[in-house]
């Protein structure tokens, strides 16, 4: 299996807007952070974790011409709004395009996009959307699947063990009993760790390190990250088996 992160950065991306901080000022291209998506591609299926508003600029620079499913995490904007992007791809292959979540995304993708849904005139036209109850699923194409719950700040949020890789997107907590679960089932985990200081609604990179080094697991991936540190600066604070991540990288997984 080989994982692609596409995006490692927050929903602001880096560089911010309007700052002039030496995150954002920074030349290294590790530092450039578009706004979160993964790729995971199985036996040639690829499937992709969330849509932000860079997908299609991730999509063309990482050569990546077909999606067969994309599971939203959860409806923020750095997580659904480059779904109308699938268009293209639904017109190139013929095809509505796969999404996997829960009812309640469902719900919110749903109102977003309401143009979508609506009878109004296709223009250039519209994406077309299937949606799969993700909480009914064992499997998504050559992926086993195993759901658990964990914090967004206030919003409960559905968290995913792809064969044995934990995917915690957007948490700022997860209870004993859903930790205990992701720790018998997951081997790696791609977590949310944004930035030095703590946050509401997102672990902070301190409190990721405690979470992975508890967990025990062989390895684990930085994603959802804010201007806080470079990334030579992020490397300098994580233990060995922790890899801050950055746009573009390729993780080899067996
Ligand atoms: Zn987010
Ligand atoms: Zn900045």
């Amino acid at each position: 299996m080989k994982i692609t992160i596409l995006g490692s950065g927050t929903s602001t991306g880096v560089p911010v807007l309007g700052c002039k901080c030496n995150v954002c000022l920074s030349e290294d291209i590790k530092d450039k952070r578009s706004r979160p998506g993964i790729l995971l591609v199985k036996n040639g299926f690829n499937l992709l974790i969330d849509a932000s508003q860079d997908l299609r600029d991730q999509l063309l620079k990482n050569r990546i011409e077909r999606i067969d499913g994309i599971i939203i995490t959860h409806a923020h904007a750095d997580h659904i709004f480059g779904l109308d992007d699938t268009r293209m791809l639904s017109k190139k292959y013929q095809k509505s395009m796969d999404i996997y979540c829960t009812k309640r995304v469902e719900k919110d993708v749903r109102r977003v996009y309401s143009y979508v849904f609506n009878n109004s005139q296709e223009g250039g036209g519209k994406p077309k959307f299937s949606f799969h109850n993700i909480s009914l699923l064992k499997n998504i194409g050559p992926f086993s699947l195993k759901l658990f719950d964990y914090y967004h700040g206030g919003i409960k949020l559905k968290g995913f063990i792809l064969d044995r890789i934990v995917i915690l997107m957007d948490g700022s907590y997860i209870d004993m009993k859903n930790y205990r679960f992701i720790k018998k089932y997951g081997k790696i985990i791609i977590i949310n760790s944004l930035r030095t200081r703590p946050h509401p609604t997102h672990f902070s990179i301190p409190e990721s390190i405690f979470l992975v080094k508890s967990l025990g697991f062989e390895k684990a991936y930085f994603v959802h990250l804010s201007d806080s540190l470079k990334h030579e600066d992020l490397l300098k604070m994580v233990p060995e088996n922790i890899f801050p991540t950055y746009d573009g990288m390729e993780i080899e997984y067996e």
